[in-house]
């Protein structure tokens, strides 16, 4: 038996067997040869850091940190960073796998990586958390690079983040190299829509997988799991394009409403109370029950593996738009399959911060900057693009949207990996 003929044994609590057996699925497939599989499915290069770091009462707290290289056979390497107390460098590597497909799903000259600190940011203050972003910035400033490894923001990680790792990088060089990282403020070299990009290419996504259906956003029914920066931006973008977005939810729960959601007005809510909880004008759901209630769209834009096969079967929505990474486990793909649900996988859904993290990139470079409706024209571009492309192969092999974006993106690293040849 090979490395491709095993099945991953526990693919529903690690994020990396996940990743590794989506892989293994597409290898199949695509009749991948073994060596070939063996050397995507590894990481190029992992480090794990040590983050001391000052805390406000004097006292030093020692944080664990990580950068994980997955590939660079497309350019370089480019992934966010996060911050979460669940952070472990098996789920850094898997997200650096999905961060090499979706770069090549959207034919951006990037392989892919992922970094994360395992902290609590929301238990830092501001001081605390510059003091240890700049210590983790340090530890990995020999990875990082504009030409080499591209940071850029994740779960836990804001703007704000970014910019300390760009002055720190900066610092060091003696210089102001504005391509180490993207995500920035726009005043110091961050793009116009950046910030609003990943919503917008999961918003995208939506309105394409509905025109296949024959439908529209205007009056399609949404639930969105997650507010922060990818689930709040859909909902208040789909709001906008006429959806009507029956619930929402935040880290702590969330909250529902079959006639509709005001989302501003709903964040408006969280900014004043601190949640999303308690909100007059819907009723309180859980996490748990978000997932399950009616609608036509359902968008888990939180964490890893919130669809398994233990609540797969009583999802009621028809299409499901992974704006987090990884929401659905292997096994609840298989039921969603089977129960006709079609799945807007992460490299797809979730691009459209990558692609701006790009045209960033680009700006930064040229030191030339673009207008926001440049930025989003092309942003629709290029997602529209990888999803015709997807959902092409997805009709024309019977394949899940998934396999198709895989067969896509696996099948482009595996070209450049062969075209370039193994070095020495
Ligand atoms: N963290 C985001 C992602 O998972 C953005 C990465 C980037 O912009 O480099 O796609």
């Amino acid at each position: 038996m090979t490395a491709l003929d095993t099945p991953a044994p526990s693919v529903q609590e690690n994020a990396w067997e996940m990743a590794r057996e989506q892989l293994r699925r597409t290898a199949l497939l695509a009749e991948l040869d073994e060596s070939l599989f063996n050397v995507l499915g590894d990481c190029k290069k992992a480090v794990e850091v040590s983050v001391p770091t000052r805390m406000d009462d004097g006292s030093v707290e020692v944080f664990t940190g990580y950068r994980v290289i997955h590939n660079v056979a497309r350019g370089p390497s480019k992934g966010g960073i996060r911050y979460h107390p669940l952070v472990t460098l098996e789920e850094t590597k898997a997200l650096a796998m999905w961060m090499t497909w979706k770069c090549a799903l959207m034919e951006l000259p990037f392989g892919g990586a992922k970094g994360g600190v395992v902290c609590d940011p929301k238990l830092l203050s501001p001081t605390e958390l510059e003091r240890m972003t700049r210590r983790y910035t340090t530890e990995i400033v020999d990875q990082i690079g504009p030409e080499t490894d591209i940071p850029a923001p994740d779960v836990g990680t804001s703007p704000q983040v970014m910019a300390w790792i760009f002055d720190t990088f900066s610092m060091n060089k003696g210089h102001s190299v504005l391509g180490v990282v993207t995500g920035k403020p726009l005043h110091v070299g961050g793009s116009l829509g950046r910030e609003k990009a990943t919503g917008r290419g999961a918003g995208y996504c939506v309105r394409e997988a509905l025109r296949r259906k024959g439908r529209h956003v205007a009056g399609a029914k949404v639930a969105v799991q997650g507010f922060g920066n990818v689930g709040r931006n859909l909902a208040v973008l789909l709001e906008e394009a006429g959806a009507t977005i029956v619930a929402v939810s935040d880290s702590q729960g969330g909250i529902h409403n079959p006639n509709g959601i005001d989302v501003l007005d709903a964040a408006r809510h969280k900014a004043e109370t601190g949640s999303l909880g308690g909100y007059s004008e819907a009723e309180d759901v859980t996490n748990a029950e978000l997932l399950l209630l009616p609608c036509d769209v359902l968008a888990p834009c939180a964490l890893e593996q919130e669809i398994t096969a233990d609540n797969a079967d009583a999802v009621q929505a028809s299409i499901v738009c992974e704006g987090a990474n990884g929401p659905v486990t292997i096994e609840a793909d298989d039921i969603l399959a089977d129960r006709g649900a079609l799945v807007l996988p992460d490299v797809l859904a979730n691009a459209g911060g990558v692609v701006v993290s790009y045209f960033e990139w680009v700006q930064g470079l040229q030191e030339y900057f673009w207008k926001e409706e440049e930025v989003n024209e092309r942003l629709n571009e290029i997602v529209t693009r990888a999803f015709d492309q997807t959902w092409t192969l997805h009709e024309t092999r019977s394949v899940t949207m998934r396999q198709a974006a895989y067969l896509l993106a696996v099948g482009r690293v595996a070209e450049a990996t062969i075209t370039r040849g193994l070095y020495p």
